[in-house]
């Protein structure tokens, strides 16, 4: 009996064989409490520090709903800073060479605009980017979140330190109500919890706590 063994889950073998070539041989605490629910296509508030391996919680459930022969975007992962996106999209190309072709862009503050327009325009399976930077393509009409079903607030309360709320609560107005969201967060404040009230639906917590 091992709860933690990926294959304890329903996953493709490809996926199974892909996850032990990355050398995961089972699932962090984080991810053996998040995934059977993220399976399950449940929201999840998922509290847990960083190093927990909160990407693949996330990012194995957002790559089994993915329809690669649809050229839109189906997954939005809203992170804190460039660099944080810059992590998580990494982790989500390697968790997704099970599958052929995946398009994972990231839209980030702090780059020229001009070329985020044009990877756009050619299609994408998967978006990570910062709020501010999603919002502006939202506003410039080159990013359409009409097919979204999975959206990931990563880092949820880093977020809002940032001031992001308005961005993110505009982004989350423009996915289709039907999506999953998860939110990942070290912390539960209160202004997290509001989020929680409006945008998840009957959400599970999970929390992974640290012994010293
Ligand atoms: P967090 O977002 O919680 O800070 P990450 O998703 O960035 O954590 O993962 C932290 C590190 O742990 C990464 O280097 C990742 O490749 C590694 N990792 C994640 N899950 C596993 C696993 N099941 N087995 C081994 N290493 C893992
Ligand atoms: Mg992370």
């Amino acid at each position: 009996m091992n709860d933690s063994a990926f294959s304890s889950l329903n996953l493709p073998a490809a996926q199974i064989q892909n996850l032990n070539d990355m050398g995961y041989s089972r699932m962090t605490p984080i991810q053996a409490q998040s995934l059977p629910l993220v399976l399950k296509g449940k929201d999840l508030i998922a509290k847990a520090k960083t190093g927990s391996g909160k990407t693949a919680a996330f990012g194995i459930g957002l790559l089994e709903k993915l329809n690669v022969r649809s050229f839109a975007c189906q997954s939005l992962v809203m992170c804190p800073t460039r660099e944080l996106a810059g992590q998580v999209a990494n982790e989500l190309r390697k968790l997704a060479r099970y599958q052929h072709n995946v398009k994972i862009l990231t839209l980030c503050g702090g780059m020229p605009i001009g070329p985020q327009i044009g990877s756009l325009a050619h299609g994408t399976h998967i978006v990570v980017g910062t709020p501010g930077r999603i919002q502006d393509h939202l506003r410039k009409g080159t990013l359409d979140l009409g097919r979204v079903n999975t959206v990931v607030l990563d880092e949820a309360d880093r977020m809002l330190d940032m001031g992001f709320a308005d961005a993110m609560e505009a982004i989350l107005e423009e996915t289709p109500a039907n999506r999953q969201t998860l939110l990942f967060s070290a912390t539960y404040p209160d202004t997290i919890a509001q989020i929680s009230s409006r945008y998840q639906n009957k959400p599970a917590m999970v929390e992974v706590v640290e012994s010293a």
